[in-house]
C-alpha cells in the first residue's frame, strides 16, 4: 500500500502533536490542513504508476486504499495513542469488524465481556458464529472466568474499558497478560476512556480501536473510526482487508475529525471536570440511587480506574430509585440536556438504556449487566456546569413526582 511517509514527529508533548502532528502541506503552502476530495490520482508516467502499485514508491493511488486528509487523521491518531500504525474507517463498527475480521478464521474462538455496546455484542454474538467463529461471553471484570474461557483455539480477546452503560472496568494489563500466555491478541475498544485518559496499548493491549463519532469529533456532525495497531498486524491483515472490503473513511468525515483533534484535550479536560461535579451532586439528591462515576471513592473499581485511567471520563451514570416512570419524568422534565443516544459531544446527552440500547438484550441479560430500569447516561457536553446542574435538579424534582 503506497502510502505517504510521515517524517518521525518532533519530541512535541500530545497538545502539539494534536495541533500539529501528520500536517501534509501541498505547493500553496495552506495553513489549514487540505481537505483532498478526490477518488483517485494522476500519475507523471506509466513508470511512476507502476511504481505506486509495487510500493516502491510513497504516494497515493485511489482513495479506498489511502487518501491525504485520511493520512493527516490517521497520522495525528497514530501520534496521539503512540502507536505503529493507524487506519481510519467509515465508522466505529466498521473499525471493530475490521479489526476482528481481518485477523480471524472459522474454527478460532474469540472471549469477550459481556458488558459491550450493542453492536458490537451483535458482531461476536450473532456475526462471528455465523462464520465458524466460537464465542464466549463473559463477566469482564472476573480474572478468573477470563482464565477459564480461554482454549487451545482462542486468537482474540475483545471488551470496552468503561463500558457502556454501567462503566464497569476490564483489568487490560491482567486480561492481557492471561490471553497473551494463550497466544491471543487483546483488542480494547476505548471509546469510553477516549485516547486521552487511557493508554490500552501501555498496559498490554494489541490492538485498540475508536469510534471517532464520540469525542474526537466532538460536537455531532461525522460518523468515523480508527483501528490502531503494530505495523505487522497491518502489513499481514488489516491492510489488505480494508483495502479489498472498503469501509474508507469520506475525506470531508476525516478532515472534521483531523481539525477536531485539534481540540480534543481541552474539550476532554472541560468534560471531565464537569462531570465529577455533577456525579458528587447527583449522589446528594432525593430519589437517586447509585451514581456510578470511575473516579469516585464509592466506585465499586475506584482502585483499578485510578491504576489504568488518568481521568473518569464525561460519561455519569445514575438509577432512580422511582425506576422507568421516574426516569421517563426526568428525561421529559429537562429543557437543556437533550434525550440522545449519542455521547462525547459538545452538547449534554442523556439517555434510558433499558429502552434505548439495550432494549434488543432480555430482561435477564440486562439484569446480569446491573442495568436496571431506573438507569440513565449522562454523556456531560461544553455548557457550564451550573446549568446542566439546575437542568438535572428540575429534572429531579419532576421525577419525585
Ligand atoms: C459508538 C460506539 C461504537 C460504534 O461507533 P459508530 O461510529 O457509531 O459505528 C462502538 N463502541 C462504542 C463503545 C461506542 O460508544
Amino acid at each position: 500500500m503506497a502510502d505517504p511517509k510521515f517524517p518521525p514527529a518532533p519530541d512535541w508533548d500530545l497538545e502539539t502533536l494534536l495541533v500539529h502532528g501528520g500536517s501534509l502541506r501541498s505547493q500553496y503552502g495552506e495553513l489549514s490542513e487540505a481537505m483532498f476530495l478526490t477518488q483517485s490520482f494522476v500519475y507523471e508516467s506509466a513508470e511512476q504508476a507502476e511504481r505506486r502499485f509495487k510500493d516502491e514508491e510513497a504516494g497515493f493511488i485511489y482513495s479506498r486504499f489511502s487518501n491525504p486528509t485520511v493520512a493527516m487523521f490517521e497520522e495525528r491518531v497514530r501520534l496521539l495513542e503512540g502507536a505503529e500504525a493507524a487506519r481510519a474507517t467509515a465508522t466505529g463498527m466498521a473499525a471493530v469488524t475490521a479489526a476482528l475480521l481481518s485477523y480471524l478464521k472459522a474454527g478460532d474462538h474469540v472471549v469477550a465481556a459481556r458488558a459491550l455496546f450493542g453492536s458490537c455484542r451483535y458482531v461476536i454474538e450473532d456475526l462471528c458464529p455465523r462464520f465458524g467463529i466460537a464465542t464466549t461471553l463473559i463477566d469482564g471484570r472476573d480474572l478468573a472466568a477470563w482464565k477459564a474461557a480461554m482454549k487451545p483455539n482462542t486468537k482474540m480477546v475483545f471488551f470496552e474499558s468503561p463500558a457502556n452503560p454501567t462503566l464497569e472496568l476490564v483489568d487490560i494489563q491482567a486480561v492481557s497478560d492471561i490471553a497473551h500466555a494463550g497466544g491471543a491478541l487483546v483488542v480494547v475498544d476505548n471509546v469510553f476512556a477516549t485516547p486521552l485518559l487511557q493508554k490500552p496499548l501501555k498496559h498490554g493491549a494489541d490492538i485498540v480501536v475508536y469510534s471517532a463519532t464520540k469525542h474526537m469529533d466532538g460536537q455531532g456532525r461525522c460518523l468515523g473510526g480508527v483501528v490502531l495497531c503494530k505495523d505487522a498486524f497491518l502489513k499481514d491483515y488489516l491492510g489488505v482487508f480494508l483495502r479489498q472490503t472498503g469501509p474508507a473513511i469520506s475525506p470531508f468525515n476525516a478532515w472534521v475529525m483531523l481539525k477536531s483533534l485539534e481540540t480534543l484535550p481541552l474539550r476532554v479536560k472541560a468534560q471531565c471536570e464537569s462531570a465529577a461535579a455533577i456525579a458528587d451532586h447527583l449522589a446528594l439528591q432525593a430519589g437517586v440511587g447509585a451514581v456510578l462515576y470511575p473516579l469516585r471513592p464509592d466506585f465499586a473499581q475506584a482502585a483499578l480506574a485510578k491504576r489504568q485511567m488518568s481521568g473518569g471520563g464525561q460519561i455519569v451514570t445514575f438509577t432512580l430509585n422511582g425506576g422507568k416512570e421516574a426516569a421517563f419524568r426526568l428525561l421529559n422534565a429537562l429543557k437543556l440536556i437533550k434525550i440522545s443516544n449519542n455521547l462525547g459531544d459538545a452538547k449534554s446527552l442523556i439517555t434510558h438504556p433499558a429502552t434505548t440500547t439495550h432494549q434488543r438484550l432480555k430482561p435477564e441479560a440486562r439484569a446480569e449487566l446491573g442495568l436496571s430500569d431506573g438507569m440513565l447516561r449522562l454523556s456531560v457536553g461544553l455548557e457550564s456546569a451550573r446549568d446542566l446542574v439546575a437542568d438535572l435538579d428540575a429534572g429531579l424534582r419532576a421525577a419525585r413526582g
